[in-house]
């Protein structure tokens, strides 16, 4: 099959081995596949991952033990987990300590014509929800993941900081949920998309922090956000760390012990939820494609969505 590999640098490789049979395990052919901050964390060494990339895919199922998926179109869940160890079985299984993650760690991942995972992974996909939208189901599932984890409503002030990616996701996610929610970011045209969006817009350069944010979610990615975050938020308040902050860098901690702020750490989150905003039309991810690509292009697409102000480039397997 064709395949993205990453080992010491990213490669098109047209003969790569097919994925290997594994007992259980459903065989995918990739739709569509996004690119995202974490691939390209990857390709700077993050997790020490050799291999195919990709976790935020749509397949058709080619076969499966389960044989009711054969045939359908679905999105999967990137936790391959054991279902046996204390934390499967207190029912927090993206936290498997036995887990491998597509793409990510230990799985070969979807920048590739073939992928392997298990059935109870997948989520066939209503008939009205496109690829291009469907694709974006595993970083909304991540937004959605804030609502699971910090009481919201409509008197709670929410700030998201940064204007990527997973940021645009998160701000429509609080809006639909009723809070009053502005963005903050860098680049106007992005802003200019929360405004198109019913969502309040700043850029950063404006922007005196006042201690006065209920919950401030982070999606910078910067140590410099995460510490602009902690003068944001209010004594007592929430912040949601949405993406891991750059290695390496110090951190100033005072701020949480005076403030007595609550740090959320918050990761994957709920598929279902996401499908059915995807396919109700709630979430706007259309206007998040930036462009796409064929898999074969795939390392010269890599290089587009690390440019700066870049939002999703998608790879189409066809
Ligand atoms: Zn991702
Ligand atoms: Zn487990």
């Amino acid at each position: 099959m064709r395949a993205i590999v990453f080992d010491q640098t990213l490669t098109f490789r047209p003969r790569h081995p097919d994925p290997p049979a594994a007992d259980g395990d459903t065989l995918l052919r990739v739709r569509r596949a996004g690119i995202c901050a974490t691939d390209l964390e990857i390709t700077k060494g993050y997790m020490g991952f050799r291999g195919v990339p990709g976790h935020e895919f749509v397949a058709d199922v080619v076969d499966s033990p389960d044989k009711a998926f054969i045939g359908q179109r679905v999105v999967g869940e990137i936790n391959v987990v054991c279902g046996r160890c204390d934390l499967c079985v207190a029912g927090l299984s993206a936290h498997c300590r036995n887990r491998s993650v597509l793409g990510i760690l230990n799985h070969d991942g979807a920048f590739a014509d073939q992928v392997r995972l298990p059935s109870v992974n997948l989520h066939p996909l209503p008939a009205n929800l496109d690829d291009d939208r469907a694709v974006f189901t595993e970083p909304l599932a991540a937004a959605f993941q804030v609502l699971k984890q910090v009481k919201i409503d409509a008197r709670t002030w929410v700030t998201v900081l940064g204007d990527g990616r997973l940021g645009l996701l998160c701000a429509q996610v609080l809006r639909n949920a009723g809070c009053p929610v502005r963005v903050i970011g860098k680049h106007p045209a992005k802003l200019a998309l929360c405004e198109k969006w019913s969502i309040r817009a700043r850029p950063l350069a404006d922007i005196v922090p006042r201690h006065d944010q209920d919950v401030v979610v982070d999606c910078t990615g910067s140590a410099a956000g995460f510490e602009l975050a902690t003068q944001m938020v209010r004594p007592r308040g929430t912040l949601v760390l949405k993406s891991t902050v750059a290695g390496g860098k110090s951190l100033n901690l005072a701020p949480i012990v005076i403030d007595e702020i609550n740090v959320v750490g918050s990761r994957c989150g709920p598929f279902k939820q996401a499908i059915r905003a995807l396919a109700e039309n709630t979430v706007d991810v259309v206007s998040l494609i930036h462009r796409r690509f064929k898999l074969e292009q795939g390392v010269e697409a890599f290089d587009v969505a690390g440019r700066p102000g870049v939002l999703k480039v998608l790879l189409t397997m066809e």
